[in-house]
């Protein structure tokens, strides 16, 4: 089962420039900090922060999980949340799926304190959501059919994170 490409590097690359500009215009003026849920999403924030024109841009990272292989187990197990009093908070994600981690992630923030609670994720699989999921992202990279994919930083069962594009894999 090889990766089949189905975002190239050279397309990511700008659609992230694309987006660190939008995050930078709606957050001019307060500085927003990002709750990067990994590890699925370290290689998006890294390109991300890289690509959003603002002097102050706070990090924190917590890990979320739910997947076992290519299903999702329904049940969502984050970390706990740092103080979050008085932050603009911007919740990132590698992909929207069911919507449960981002529902769980968003609630944990609000919970924690945060003023203002926004969502960007780089992929979205509309078709999957469920009702308790959160509906959509606040900013989204790109809309993809529901298949299972890989790559800068996606795994399936702790590979693939390495390869430079998103990939489709068929785990069968
Ligand atoms: P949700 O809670 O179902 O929206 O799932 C979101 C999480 O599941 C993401 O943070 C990913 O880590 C993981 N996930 C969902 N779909 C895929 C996929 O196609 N490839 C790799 N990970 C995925
Ligand atoms: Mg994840």
């Amino acid at each position: 089962m090889r990766p089949r490409p189905l975002i190239r590097a050279p397309t990511l690359r700008r659609r992230v420039i694309g987006l660190g500009r939008e995050v930078a215009r709606a957050y001019a003026g307060r500085a927003p900090t990002l709750l990067v849920l990994m590890d699925g999403a370290f290689c998006f924030a890294a390109d991300l922060v890289r690509a959003t024109p603002l002097d102050e841009i706070r990090l924190c990272f917590r890990r979320a999980s739910s997947y076992r292989g290519t299903t999702s187990t329904g049940v969502v197990d984050l970390e706990a949340m740092p103080e979050l009093r008085d932050a603009h908070v911007l919740v990132v994600d590698d992909i929207l799926d069911t919507g449960r981690t981002l529902a769980a992630a968003v609630a944990a923030s609000r919970a924690a304190g945060a003023t203002t609670v926004s969502t960007c994720v780089l992929l979205d699989k509309p078709t999957r959501r469920v009702p308790e999921g959160l509906a959509r992202a606040d900013f989204t990279g790109f809309t993809i059919p529901d298949a299972f994919v890989v790559g800068y930083g996606l795994d399936h069962d702790g590979r693939w994170r390495g390869l430079p594009e998103i990939c489709v894999i068929d785990p069968h």
